[in-house]
């Protein structure tokens, strides 16, 4: 992974010292480009000019020591969980893992309970001691059932009536989104499942496991090939008419792309406001949810419980979420999702750019999902270079 200077790039790939141009320019050095990056070069032998505007790699996954030592992520917790054995299997050849499940508690009513919602959140909050059938009973009791389900706040009041819904989710979607619940697509909160059991695990995925060593360091194994040349802290916009490529694969925004020419795609964004503390530890589980609208914060993350670090320190972050800023989350209502097919149609029409990854396609995606949907572009690659287009559909999982 030499990491090389603009006026490098422009002379083409490092290790020719020959003016070629590049085979393939990558815009993003997140899971999306670092993935389909690492696998042109080792698997089809590309050269690759692999760019990021950020000063670093892993994209959002970036994790790094803090003043004082101690293992943060910078852009908020990343808990890496996955059905996927072949996703798996790609990544553990770049970082052994640390066993770890993740587990939340939601700050509610003055007590602090288990989100998702299962049994002890339930006989805690309402003074009970309920066994699971009795707990089914209850929420069947509380549920309003909503004939046609189309919004977030439809999903929750169907499944567990408005109480509930009111103290878990209402002032944390609002704060969360800037949006009400009722106004936002179904998908956002059918996320989070309701348990009448005493699990208490955030996931129920197969695999959940951190990189032993962090995100960063699991990228810096994947992108060190010599064919794979790195440009940090240098936006597309510097590259795009200096630099000879032959293909691009754009991690970027893609209203950014085509200079927001159909209008912007709403992002949500977030602030992050990090501390080093002088004790031990802070809370008893990684995350502590806030979804009473009066407190500013979404949640905390105490990073020492995802790393297994020990430290007399410990490290926290404040999350609130902002309309400006870094776009993270795509919002997800009807008429961004009408706007991004514009777009999408608009490069469908556009030869020599793949737009990949969470901002390329504008859609919610966990890691594991972007590094399928690189891995599928890799597969559609292959068989075209080998003469053999197959209809390897891009999509993720
Ligand atoms: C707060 C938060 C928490 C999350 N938690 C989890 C979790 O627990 N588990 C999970 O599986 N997923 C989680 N995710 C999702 C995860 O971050 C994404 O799935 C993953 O980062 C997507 O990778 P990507 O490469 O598509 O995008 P990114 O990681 O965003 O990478 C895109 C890169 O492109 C660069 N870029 C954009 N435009 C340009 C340009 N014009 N020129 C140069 N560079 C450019 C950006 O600087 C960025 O580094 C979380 C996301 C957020 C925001």
């Amino acid at each position: 992974m030499p990491a090389i200077t603009l006026e490098e790039a422009i002379d083409g790939p490092s290790h020719l010292h020959d003016n070629q141009p590049y085979d393939y320019l990558i815009v993003g050095a997140g899971f999306a480009g670092s993935v389909i990056a690492e696998r042109l070069a080792a698997g089809l032998g590309q050269n690759v000019l692999l760019i990021d505007r950020r000063e670093h790699i892993a994209g959002n996954a970036y994790d790094c020591k803090d003043a004082a030592g101690i293992m943060i992520h910078r852009y908020g917790p990343h808990i890496f969980h996955t059905n996927a054995q072949r996703i798996v299997d790609y990544l553990s050849q770049f970082t052994e893992w640390r066993p770890y499940e993740h587990r939340v508690l939601a700050s509610v009513d003055e007590h602090l309970v288990p989100i998702p919602i299962n049994l002890t959140t339930l006989n805690e909050l309402f003074g009970l001691s309920m066994n699971e059938e009795q707990a089914q009973a209850f929420l069947a009791s509380r549920a309003e059932p909503v004939a046609n389900i189309r919004t977030s706040e439809d999903v929750v009041i169907n499944q567990i009536g408005r109480e509930l819904y009111e103290k878990f989710f209402r002032g944390y979607t609002r704060k969360q989104w800037g949006l009400d619940p009722s106004e936002l697509d179904r998908s956002v909160t059918s996320r989070v499942p309701t348990r009448t059991n005493t699990d208490d695990r955030y996931f129920t995925d197969t695999f959940q496991m951190m990189p032993a060593q962090g995100y960063t360091h699991m990228f810096e194994q994947m992108l060190d090939h010599s064919r794979i040349d790195l440009l940090l802290a240098t936006d597309f916009n510097v590259v795009r008419d200096r630099v000879q490529y032959k293909q691009l694969i754009y991690c970027g925004p893609i209203d950014e792309f085509f200079d927001h020419c159909f209008g912007k795609l709403p992002y949500r964004s977030l602030r992050f406001q990090h501390e080093t503390l002088p004790q031990t530890q802070l809370q008893d589980v990684a995350v502590v949810n806030f979804p009473d609208p009066a407190v500013p914060h979404t949640r905390i993350t105490e990073y020492k419980h995802l790393t297994g670090q020990i430290h007399a320190h410990t490290s926290i972050s404040y999350e609130f979420p902002c309309a400006e800023g870094e776009p993270y989350y795509p919002i997800p209502r009807p008429e961004n999702a009408e706007l991004y097919k514009r777009y999408n149609t608009l490069a469908d029409n556009t030869p020599g750019v793949t737009f990949l990854g969470r901002l390329g396609t504008y859609k919610y995606y966990n890691m594991d999902q972007v590094v399928g949907q690189a891995l599928a572009l890799y597969q559609r690659i292959e068989a075209e270079l080998q003469g053999n287009p197959r209809a390897v559909k891009l999509e993720a999982g």
